[in-house]
C-alpha cells in the first residue's frame, strides 16, 4: 500500500512543474500549459487553481475577444508572484567575475561584470565578487538574500564541495568555494557552488535557446571548453558532479601544451586565447591588445573561426552519438562570434555524427550569449527559495 506521501508526491510535482513553466512564461495560458505538458486539462485546471488559492500565481482578467477571434473561451495569461527575498548569481569565469542579484523568481534587478585572473588567486577573486555583491545589495537597498549560487570553471566535487584538480584552477583545489561565501556574504540563506557549464546549461534551459527541450548538450566555448548535459529536462552531472569535463579530451595530432599538463587537449587548441594568438598572429602591424574575436571579417578570420569550430564539432560528434541530444547550443565567447565558428562545429558533427543523429539536431548560439552562467545561477537561486 503506498505511504501518503508516496501518494501527494506526483501531484505536488505536477503543481511544481507547472509553476517553474508559469515563472519562465509571463502570461502563459492554461491551454498552452496542456499543450507544453501533455498533461490533461482538468489536471492543469486543479494545480492552476490550487497556486492561485496559495497566492503564488495570479490569473490576468480575460479580455472579451473581438468579432471574428473564433468560439473558443478567451484566453486569460497566468503569471507567477515574486514573493521572497531577492537571490544572488555570481559566475567566477577563467578570467571575469559577473555578479548579479534577481528578484525572487529569477527576474534580474542589477549586475556587474568585471575582468580579472580567477584562475590565479581564488580567494581574491572571491573577495571581488563578494566586494560587488555587497556595493550592488546596498545601491539596491536589498537587506537579506534567501540563496546564491555561484559557477566556477573547473571541476567541483559535489559529494565533498571541493574543487578537484591539480592542476586547472590551481589555486581553488582543495577549497570549499561554497563555504568561503558563506562566510563572506552577510545575511544570506542557502549557498551553492556549480561548475559554470552546468549553470550556462540550467540559464538557456530555463530562459533561453533549451526552454522545452528534453536533451540537450550547452557547450561554454571560451577561455576554457566545458559542457553541460540536459538529459530528461534536467542537468545531469555524474556520480560525482564531474560530469561535462570535454576540455580536455584529447584531439589526435595535436601537441599544443595544455594547463593542465597534457598536449592536445580540446581546449588547448580552441579557446579565446589560442583565438586571439592566432588573429594577432596573421594580422600583423595591429596592437595585440586591440584585438578581440570580432574585431576582423576578413577570409583568414573566417578561415581560423571555422577551422576552430571544426575541431570542436570532432568533439561534439562523439558526443551527439552517444546521447542523440536535439540541440547543441553554443555558449561563451566562441560562440557569440556568430555563424563562421558555428558552421565549423555543423560541419564537422555532419561529418562525423551518424547520420540519423545528425538529422535530428539543431546546431544553435546560446540565446543568452555570454550571460548564460549568470542567468543560469539567479534561476537556481530562484529555484531553491522555500516558500
Ligand atoms: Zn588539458
Amino acid at each position: 500500500m503506498a505511504t501518503t506521501s508516496e501518494r501527494t508526491a506526483p501531484r505536488l510535482r505536477t503543481r511544481e512543474d507547472l509553476l517553474h513553466l508559469i515563472r519562465a512564461n509571463d502570461d502563459v495560458t492554461r491551454a498552452e500549459l496542456v499543450e507544453l505538458t501533455g498533461m490533461s486539462r482538468s489536471t492543469v485546471n486543479q494545480s492552476v487553481g490550487r497556486l492561485i488559492a496559495d497566492g503564488r500565481i495570479t490569473e490576468s482578467e480575460a479580455l472579451p475577444q473581438g468579432r471574428g477571434s473564433g468560439s473558443g473561451r478567451p484566453a486569460a495569461g497566468l503569471k507567477a508572484v515574486a514573493d521572497g527575498a531577492p537571490v544572488a548569481g555570481i559566475d567566477f569565469g577563467h578570467n571575469h567575475v559577473h555578479v548579479a542579484v534577481a528578484d525572487a523568481l529569477g527576474k534580474p534587478i542589477a549586475d556587474e561584470r568585471t575582468t580579472l585572473d580567477v584562475d590565479l588567486r581564488a580567494t581574491d577573486a572571491i573577495d571581488v565578487a563578494v566586494g560587488i555583491l555587497t556595493r550592488i545589495r546596498a545601491e539596491q537597498g536589498i537587506g537579506h538574500i534567501s540563496s546564491l549560487v555561484a559557477g566556477i570553471p573547473g571541476p567541483l566535487d559535489a559529494r565533498t564541495g571541493l574543487v578537484r584538480s591539480p592542476t586547472i584552477l590551481s589555486s581553488w583545489v582543495g577549497l570549499a568555494p561554497a563555504d568561503e561565501l558563506r562566510r563572506r556574504v552577510e545575511d544570506v540563506g542557502h549557498v551553492h557552488v556549480e561548475n559554470d557549464a552546468v549553470l550556462g546549461a540550467y540559464g538557456e534551459l530555463k530562459a533561453g535557446a533549451g526552454r522545452y527541450r528534453r536533451a540537450f548538450l550547452y557547450v561554454k566555448a571560451s577561455h576554457g571548453i566545458g559542457a553541460g548535459l540536459v538529459i530528461d529536462g534536467v542537468p545531469f552531472k555524474g556520480a560525482n558532479g564531474l560530469a561535462g569535463e570535454i576540455g580536455h579530451t584529447h584531439l589526435p595530432g595535436h601537441t599544443e601544451m595544455c594547463r593542465c599538463g597534457n598536449r592536445g587537449c580540446l581546449e588547448s587548441v580552441v579557446s579565446v586565447q589560442a583565438l586571439l594568438a592566432q588573429l594577432a598572429h596573421t594580422h600583423p602591424g595591429t596592437d595585440p591588445a586591440e584585438i578581440g574575436l570580432t574585431t576582423f571579417t576578413d577570409g583568414i578570420t573566417q578561415r581560423l573561426l571555422d577551422e576552430a569550430g571544426r575541431e570542436l564539432g570532432r568533439v561534439l560528434a562523439s558526443l551527439c552519438n552517444l546521447l542523440n541530444p536535439d540541440a547543441l547550443i553554443i555558449g561563451g565567447e566562441l560562440g557569440a562570434t556568430g555563424s563562421g565558428f558555428l558552421d565549423g562545429v555543423e560541419a564537422t558533427v555532419a561529418r562525423h555524427a551518424q547520420p540519423a543523429t545528425a538529422a535530428a539536431l539543431e546546431i544553435m548560439p546560446a540565446a543568452l550569449g555570454v550571460r548564460a552562467e549568470v542567468t543560469g545561477a539567479l534561476q537556481m537561486a530562484a529555484s531553491m527559495v522555500v516558500r
